[in-house]
Parts: structure tokens; C-alpha cells; sequence
């Protein structure tokens, strides 16, 4: 039935199959049965497998079951779910906090919430998949800055007079670029135009700021109006997502997401483990001082190997390869020697932009990073 789109997609190097990763601390792994070293997890912190982390989920699996049973707004709103979302709400210095199944089931379902008939949308040009979706289910207009450009932003605001709100929706890290939104331009021109931002924190939270509490904290800007969202499958180590934000927008979602209305709510040894993960990341800042050393280490590597690296000092580092086909040649390479590492191409990124995307981990050790940049000078 789809021989055709297949063989197309085959032709032009751009076939996606699924590999088998079997890993016991999130870094270390066996991919389809071959040991290798894996620079492209989100698990930024290493907290999947840390044992308090860990011992939290199993305490609350034991306590309370596998699965939480129904939405929140039927019986699937356990304790679990309530500590975790007021740890998130101070986390991020934000009146509330409301929990999701993924970050995707987040974007597609906070967007057409907030962003209504009448409204426009400001998105960014680089903004991730689940936030393009979330805009076509809006019923607002939506219009598409430059990535990053506050130019760009500026001009669209000058044809967005008409309308009832304003929205801008931007990553705070940049999930393919690994650069980082220009958050006082962006506040300034969200005062001046009387816009709220949507921010996906989806890669900043834990990363990025002194505590590792996000952007706004990077950049020494109050949480104010700004609706912040981000996953708990990333730096968190766990799985699902939540939005932060002031009580009254957290109610108006509660009354208005789908995506929260409409689905099960996380399993609580899901929220018990993401709980503890905040708490790790108070107790122990030194993961995250570890995670910036690393960040440094491979940047400076890669660009000492001669290659263009983008990003902005976070810890996703894109090599750019150009072709699509060299780019998954020299990915397949890095994994027979021992590196796993995706190659990225179209559609995800534009043509000729193809790359090798590396994330580094606290987890990494220097010479699993200077094993890595060997292998590329070797066989790139
Ligand atoms: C990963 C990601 C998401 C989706 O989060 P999940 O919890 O994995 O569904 C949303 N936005 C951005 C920018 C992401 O990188």
C-alpha cells in the first residue's frame, strides 16, 4: 500500500527503522546487541538510574500499583501527582503546576487551549514538532518568525494589530540546534506588544540557570506571565510533562486541555521518581556542574577536529555534515566503533543541513568523550 512513499523514502536516505537499546545507567549501553556509548541521550543528569530516583518509583509502585487508572479529573489524581506538581511549581517559582502524559500530549493541547479563534500565534521557525501540532489544532492565526530573530519576531508583531491575544511560542533550548532563545528581547517585545510567551522548557529544565531551573533562570528574568512548559522524560529521568504557570491559567487548562482531560493520568511511580529527581538536583549541584565541564570538554574537542558545531553551549552539540547519506554513513561508522550517536536529517532539519546531533551527559566520563572524538577525527 505505501511501496511507493517507501521506496522514496529509501532513495533518498531518509528511511527510519527503530534500533533495540538495552542500557544500565543510561550512558553505557548495548544497541541491537553491539556495547557502545550512547551520546544521545536527553538524560542530561544521569538521574534515570539514580537510586534514590530509583527507590522512589519502586516505593510508589509498591504502595499504590502499576498504573494510576483514569484521568486526573476522574480518579487518576493520587498524592503522588499533588507533591510532584507543587514541586514543580517550586521549582520554577510559579503559583501552579499541572501534569500530562508527554510533553507532545502537552504542546497539542495547551496551545489550542490558550491560543483561541481571533488570537495569533508568533512561533519560532525551529520550534519542535509537538508545538507545530499544537498550532494547526489551534483555531488561531499563526504566524512564523525567524529562528531566534528578534527582527523577525518585531516585523510580525507589526501585522498582528488586529487580533484579540498575542502568543509567542518558543524552546528555550533549541532541541536540534541546541541553541538558546533570546529571552530579554523576546520579554521585552511580549511587554511591548502585550504578548504572553509559551515557553518549552522541554531542554532547559535542569540544564540550564544556576539550579538548573530553566531559561528564565539563565537569564535573571522573573517566571511573571510567562506559561512555561517541559518534560519530565528528559533531564528528570522519568516520564510525562507539566505545564507551570499562575493559578488561574493552571485552572482555565484544567477546564480546557484536552490532552489532560482526556487521558490517563501518569502512573505515580512515574511522579514519586520525578519528585526525587528534583530533590537530587538540590542536594547534589554538582551533577550539573559536572554536565557544563563535559559540554566544554566535546565542544572544544569538536571544534579542535575541525568540525562546525552549532549550539550554544548547552549540552546538545549538532555536527553538521551536509548530506543526508554521509551523514548516516559516518553515524553507522560511529556505532561499529562503539559510539552511539543519530544521524539527523530531513525533514527534521533542512536540506543540506544534515548532521551528527551529540548529547553529553553528567554520566560521561573524559574518556568516553575523548574515545568519541577520536573515532570521528578517524572516520569522518
Ligand atoms: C522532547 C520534546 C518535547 C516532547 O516531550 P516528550 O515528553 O518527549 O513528549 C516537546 N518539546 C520539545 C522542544 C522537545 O524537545
Amino acid at each position: 500500500m505505501f511501496e511507493n512513499s517507501m521506496q522514496s523514502l529509501t532513495e533518498k536516505g531518509l528511511l527510519r527503522t527503530m534500533r533495540t537499546v538495552e542500557s544500565s545507567d543510561g550512558v553505557h549501553a548495548v544497541v541491537d546487541g553491539k556495547t557502545c556509548i550512547l551520546f544521545c541521550s536527553n538524560d542530561y543528569l544521569g538521574l534515570s538510574t539514580h537510586p534514590k530516583v530509583k527507590a522512589a518509583a519502586i516505593e510508589a509502585a509498591n504502595a499504590a500499583g502499576s498504573g494510576s487508572g483514569a484521568a486526573p479529573l476522574i480518579s487518576g489524581n493520587t498524592s503522588w501527582h499533588k507533591n510532584l506538581k507543587e514541586g514543580i511549581a517550586a521549582f520554577k517559582g510559579t503559583e501552579d503546576a499541572l501534569l500530562f502524559g508527554s510533553g507532545y500530549l502537552t504542546n497539542i493541547g495547551i496551545i489550542p487551549a490558550l491560543a483561541q479563534e481571533g488570537d495569533v500565534i508568533l512561533s519560532d521557525g525551529l520550534n519542535h514538532a509537538s508545538i507545530i501540532d499544537g498550532c494547526r489544532l489551534s483555531k488561531a492565526e499563526v504566524m512564523i518568525y525567524d529562528h531566534c530573530a528578534v527582527a523577525s519576531l518585531a516585523a510580525h508583531f507589526k501585522n498582528a494589530a488586529g487580533f484579540n491575544r498575542r502568543w509567542i511560542i518558543t524552546e528555550g533550548v533549541f532541541s536540534m540546534d541546541g541553541d538558546i532563545a533570546p529571552m530579554h528581547e523576546i520579554a521585552a517585545l511580549a511587554d511591548k506588544y502585550g504578548a504572553t510567551v509559551i515557553l518549552d522548557e522541554a531542554h532547559s529544565t535542569g540544564t540550564l540557570g544556576e539550579a538548573g531551573r530553566g531559561t528564565l533562570e539563565h537569564f535573571g528574568l522573573p517566571s511573571g506571565n510567562v506559561i512555561q512548559m517541559g518534560t519530565l522524560g528528559k533531564a528528570l529521568g522519568s516520564y510525562g510533562a507539566f505545564v507551570a504557570a499562575s493559578g488561574d491559567t493552571i485552572r482555565w487548562l484544567i477546564n480546557s486541555a484536552r490532552s489532560f482531560m482526556f487521558s490517563t493520568a501518569l502512573p505515580p511511580s512515574v511522579c514519586a521518581a520525578a519528585s526525587a529527581s528534583l530533590r537530587v538536583i538540590k542536594d547534589e549541584p554538582e551533577r550539573l556542574v559536572y554536565l557544563r565541564e563535559n559540554v566544554d570538554r566535546l565542544r572544544h574537542s569538536l571544534l579542535g577536529a575541525g568540525f562546525k558545531v552549532l549550539g550554544g553551549g548547552t549540552p546538545i552539540m549538532p555536527a553538521i555534515i551536509g548530506k543526508a547519506d554521509e551523514a548516516v554513513r559516518l553515524s553507522s561508522a560511529l556505532l561499529d566503533a562503539g559510539f552511539y550517536a543519530p544521524a539527523i536529517r530531513p525533514p527534521t532539519v533542512p536540506d543540506g543541513m544534515s548532521r551528527i546531533r551529540f548529547t553529553v551527559s553528567a554520566l560521561h566520563t573524559e574518556d568516553d568523550i575523548k574515545g568519541l572524538v577520536d573515532a570521528i577525527k578517524r572516520l569522518a
